[in-house]
């Protein structure tokens, strides 16, 4: 086999782990939920991924309550997040995810990154192993075939 072909291969290899591992995911949640997370990891919505990673935060759990209630008062998602009672106009960019994600992999977010926090930060994010988190699609630092 050539390595193209071999390449080829590999990738539908990866294509059917994922979307077994995606249909799990699925099945492990609750029914309502499932719709914004199958919005949010096709990549065309940044707000279904927020709102389905908010969901997934309070563990799916009284997620209405829990999430306008949220009590993280410097998460990025916050003045994103759904149920509140005055949601902000608008959607989320991925500037929003960006934060997250720096946050996620253990970044402080308050200042700018040293050149070596960015280049770090770069491989992290874009090696993230967590292919089923809502937010996956939209990270920074990505490659042009992720
Ligand atoms: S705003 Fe952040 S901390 Fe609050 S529920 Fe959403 S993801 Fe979780
Ligand atoms: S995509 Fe990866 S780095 Fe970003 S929030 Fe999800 S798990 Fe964290």
């Amino acid at each position: 086999m050539i390595a193209s072909e071999v390449a080829r291969s590999q990738a539908k290899s990866e294509e059917r782990v994922l979307h077994e591992r995606v249909k799990q995911k699925l099945e492990g949640m609750p029914p309502r939920y499932r719709g914004k997370f199958t919005k949010a990891i096709s990549g065309r919505s940044v707000k279904a991924a927020v709102h389905s990673y908010c969901a997934e935060c309070v563990g799916w759990e009284d997620v209405a309550h829990e999430v306008r209630n949220c009590t993280v008062p410097d998460c990025p998602f916050r003045p994103w997040r759904p149920y509140q009672q005055h949601p902000k106009k608008g959607t989320p960019g991925r500037s929003v995810v960006r934060q997250f994600c720096l946050r996620c992999m253990g970044f402080d977010t308050d200042g700018a990154l040293s050149l070596s926090d960015a280049r770090r930060a770069g491989e992290d994010i874009r090696d993230c192993p967590s292919a089923l988190c809502p937010v996956y699609r939209y990270r920074p630092f990505q490659r042009r075939s992720s």
